[in-house]
């Protein structure tokens, strides 16, 4: 049984990118600039926009944050998405989500523009996705679930893939990444599913982006598939877990990610990727190869 490590692939990609900036600066090029809003104090979102921020300076990715109070109005958050939109320093503009409920968060994702909404969240960017037509963004999580798949060989084609959740974040565009040129055979599966079991059972390649502890068990699955847990939980205890039952499940699975080091570190990872692409376009460089899927 294989442990899928987004912990060691993550660190792999860091290390790529930073040579690769590294090479941008020696040409005398500006670095890649990356803007994260948060509004409110929402522990977990603080910790998540740290932790993007870190990882972003590391790797030589200049990043702003910008922390808004709680009753911050929708117009202002509006007028300081455009006043990044229209910097030329800056490549990407990440919006921590979830917004305070007196936000329009439809409203605040159409604010960002398309070429530098580094999460893919747009309808301009969902659209290209879902139809192939022109480039867009790959939103975080999916394409480090993809970057991940792919480190291992781990291939999807006319695979049986399951995705558990249709979120716009996460469920839904992971089910079009493995849509995209009839690779993979999709199945959705969402809070009204009638018999979930009946669909995980049949899954080759399961992702699990709910946020249950323990949704899924080892009867659950069939033996040798792969399984992505994408989801965060914190228990009573403080311990963080997925949302699958790791102990049992791994024992059936060819190959599991762990909850923490799986997935989150990918998804982290993959901003910058996006980041980087989105500078290359802005420079008029070739997209990204990290960010196609
Ligand atoms: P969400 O709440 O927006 O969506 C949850 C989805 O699960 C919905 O589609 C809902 O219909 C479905 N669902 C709820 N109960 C279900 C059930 N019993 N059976 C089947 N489906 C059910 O959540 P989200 O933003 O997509 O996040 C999901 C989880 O992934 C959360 O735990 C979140 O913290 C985590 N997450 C992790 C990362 C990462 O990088 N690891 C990134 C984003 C989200």
């Amino acid at each position: 049984m294989l442990i899928l490590s987004g912990k060691e692939v993550s660190k792999k990609i860091k290390e790529e990118l930073k040579k690769e900036i590294d090479s941008y600066l020696a040409q005398g090029l500006r670095k890649p600039g990356l803007t994260v809003i948060l509004v409110g104090n929402d522990p977990a979102s603080q910790i998540y926009v740290r932790r993007k921020r870190e990882t972003a300076e590391n790797i030589g990715i200049n990043s702003i944050c910008v922390t808004l109070p709680q009753n911050t109005t929708e117009e202002e958050l509006v007028e300081t998405i455009k006043r990044f939109n229209e910097d030329e320093n800056i490549d990407g503009i990440l919006v921590q989500l979830p917004l305070p409920s007196h936000i329009n968060t439809h409203r605040i994702i159409e604010t960002i523009r398309p070429d530098k909404d580094v999460d893919g969240f747009h309808p301009e960017n969902v659209g290209r996705l879902a139809t192939g037509i022109g480039r867009g963004i790959i939103p975080c999580t999916p394409l480090g679930i993809w970057l991940m798949l792919k480190h291992y060989d781990i291939d999807v084609f006319g695979k049986d893939v399951v995705v558990v959740g249709a979120s716009n974040i996460v469920g839904k565009p992971m089910s079009l990444v493995f849509l995209k040129d009839e690779r993979a055979t999709v199945t959705v599966c969402h809070k009204n599913t009638k018999d979930l079991s009946f669909h995980t059972k049949k899954a080759d390649i399961l992702v699990v982006a709910v946020g249950k502890p323990n949704l899924i068990t080892a009867d659950m699955v069939k033996e040798g598939v792969v399984v992505i847990d994408v989801g965060i939980n914190r228990l009573e205890s403080g311990k963080i877990v997925g949302d699958v039952d790791f102990e049992n499940v791994k024992e059936k699975s060819y190959a599991i990610t762990p909850v923490p080091g799986g997935v989150g570190p990918m998804t982290v990872v993959s901003l910058l990727v996006n980041t980087l692409h989105l500078y290359r376009l802005r420079h008029g460089f070739p997209p990204h190869p990290f960010a196609q899927i």
